[in-house]
């Protein structure tokens, strides 16, 4: 078994039958598709992954991916520190055909010509773990409540300037 740096592809062909692991930190900004749906780009993404060679010649990768990043609260519309941590097993298969045979039991790893793209599984995996809705928690200070009560309290102001009843209160003030 060999260790090493996080690479951006591994290809099976490559290793040796001990298999791999790969331990090693990657840009935030290499992941496309992740970083359009978080707020800074600022970080990075953390990994662990083991290629195992399995029976049948069977690959199997195993590993976590972890990052923080950081999302808009949907109520306070303030940022929120979001740790994303997704752990994977994944089953490498030559093609989409051979993913649907594994069936719903086993998650496919698609490695065409036997060449894994580590970071684009990678994303795949961390995207998967994106929490579908982001709100601050209740230990987290929420800003929603302060908005509210700032925003109510600037509609009450604009109300009374353009109200005709608070400028006819005025000019009934002046008369008197
Ligand atoms: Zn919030």
């Amino acid at each position: 078994m060999s260790d090493g740096t996080l690479p951006k592809s591994i290809d099976i062909g490559r290793l040796d039958a001990g298999g791999a692991r790969f331990v090693g930190a990657v840009p935030l900004t290499t992941m496309h598709r992740l970083r359009e749906l978080v707020i800074t780009s600022a970080g990075e993404v953390n990994a662990a992954v083991e290629v195992d060679f399995k029976e049948a010649m069977q690959v199997i990768v195993t590993g976590v991916a972890t990052t923080r990043v950081h999302r808009e609260c949907q109520r306070c519309l303030e940022p929120k520190a979001i740790l994303l941590r997704a752990p994977f097993r994944l089953f490498v298969v030559g093609s989409f055909a051979e993913a649907e045979a594994l069936g719903q039991d086993a998650d496919p790893l698609i490695a065409p010509g036997g060449v894994i793209d580590l970071l684009t599984a990678l994303e795949d995996e961390l995207l998967l773990a994106l929490p579908s809705v982001t709100r601050h928690g209740q230990d987290e200070v929420c800003e929603q409540h302060r908005m509210h009560t700032r925003a109510s309290g600037a509609v009450e102001g604009a109300l009374h300037q353009q109200s005709p009843f608070g400028v006819l209160e005025q000019l009934k003030k002046r008369g008197d």
